[in-house]
């Protein structure tokens, strides 16, 4: 019996067919958020258990029910990352970085593993990017982790997205705005979702975006934490928008956008694009002022954003949108005979040194058979090494893009198919 393995369910494989676009969106938030001052964070991809169940709530759903979790072999509870940023915040204060200034900013880019039931761009090993900006408290930095936000969709090729923004409060306002959300959904009880009902005691702002049809027509008159700030947080959320305005970025104010956890403060965003469903957020984020305390560390504000690449991708293959593709031009080499052959293995070694990207055929083929190869791996140009040519110290080009033919003399070719191909 022959065995065939296929990757575990709720995984995939990114093919070398996808793996360039995979590299280019890589790049672009790598880059991007660089010019914003975020510096890149690598964490482990498993944790101790406890930095989860406190970074992320224990009534959490991900928490509940999502985590990949296993006992080493010294009997320690470890965990596959769920997210990233906890693990962002736990390096954060293991090695004391808010010594090395008032604001620390970084940028995490990896997988992350959740047991969800798999769905459209949704996977148990996932990519996570994102950003977080530990100690400032002023609403400016709410606007440019919002901006970076944008700015990364944009250039990814996602023009048609909508910006959603809210404000939660505080510890100050939530409390009393608590208990009056909680008093008109008492009321309405029966008319939740099982799903809710059982929010209801420990995390009932979560009731506030729940997307099934009975709750929402519950929460579409509901009190809305927006109408009961406090005047520090009304302000501060004034001043976010303020300042999105003056940077050109236009938003929609969700007032039933909400996180769920007690440590995010005042606000709350997501970014949305048309033609993911029901699931179309493809960024979300906030500030929040409570997490770091939460780990364990000294009272610190944070605000940041988090995205999915593979959602990023359905999103962009919906919209038919993504990075403009742009490959190194490839050369091929196409010997006939042994001693071209010997010849063509020296040539491709000395021009991808060069930076040339370089490949050839080692089957020792016909012309013919190089030449529809070469067509086949997309090549720029063909050069072709004959007994004849090599005689007289030339190569033959061919220049598959409808540039025609010419004899080079090969002392000069490394450098004439560099200026040829590279200089674009
Ligand atoms: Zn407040
Ligand atoms: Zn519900």
């Amino acid at each position: 019996m022959v065995l065939r393995y296929t990757a575990p369910k709720g995984t995939r494989d990114v093919l070398p067919s996808e793996a360039e676009i995979w590299q280019q969106l890589e790049g672009l938030f790598h880059s991007l958020a660089e010019l914003y001052g975020y510096r890149e964070i690598r964490t482990p991809i498993f944790e101790r258990t406890e930095l989860f169940l406190r970074g992320l709530g224990e009534v959490t759903d991900i928490v509940q029910k999502e985590m990949f979790t296993f006992t080493d072999r010294g009997g320690r509870s470890l965990t596959l990352r769920p997210e990233l940023p906890a693990g962002t915040v736990r390096a954060f204060l293991e090695h004391n970085l808010a010594e090395e200034g008032p604001v620390c900013k970084f940028r995490y880019f990896g997988p992350a593993f959740r047991q969800e039931r798999p769905q459209a761009g949704r996977y148990q090993q996932f990519t996570q990017y994102g950003v977080e900006c530990f100690g400032s408290r002023d609403p400016a930095s709410d606007a440019e982790v919002i901006d970076l936000a944008m700015a990364f969709l944009e250039r990814a090729g996602l023009a048609a997205v909508e910006l959603r923004l809210n404000s939660i409060g505080c510890p100050i306002c939530r409390p009393a705005y608590r208990s009056r959300l909680l008093a008109y959904l008492t009321a309405r009880v029966g008319e939740l979702c099982p799903l809710c009902r059982e929010r209801m005691e420990k995390n009932p702002l979560r009731i506030l975006d729940c997307k099934s049809p009975s709750c929402r027509a519950v929460v579409a008159a509901a009190p809305l934490t927006v109408e009961h700030l406090c005047p520090a947080c009304a302000e501060h959320f004034a001043a976010v928008k303020d300042y999105l305005t003056s940077l050109g970025r236009s938003f929609i104010l969700a007032p039933h956008l909400v996180r769920g956890l007690d440590y995010y403060t005042n606000t709350v965003f997501e970014v949305v694009a048309p033609g993911l469903g029901a699931q179309d957020a493809v960024i979300g984020g906030g500030r929040y002022d409570g997490l770091i305390e939460t780990c364990g560390g000294p009272p610190t504000p944070g605000v940041g954003f988090a995205g999915g690449l593979e959602r990023l991708l359905l999103a962009l293959a919906a919209a038919g949108a993504g990075p403009r593709e742009k490959r190194v031009p490839l050369v091929f080499l196409a010997p006939l005979g042994a001693a071209p052959k010997e010849l063509a293995v020296r040539l491709a070694h000395e021009m991808r040194t060069t930076g040339l990207r370089v490949d050839l055929d080692y089957r020792s083929r016909s012309l013919k058979a190089q030449l529809r190869e070469a067509d086949r791996q997309g090549a720029r140009v063909v050069v072709i090494l004959g007994e004849d040519e090599l005689a007289r110290g030339k190569a033959a080009l061919k220049w598959l893009d409808g540039g025609g033919q010419e004899e080079i003399d090969l002392s000069v070719l490394v450098a004439y198919l560099r200026e040829k191909t590279c200089s674009e």
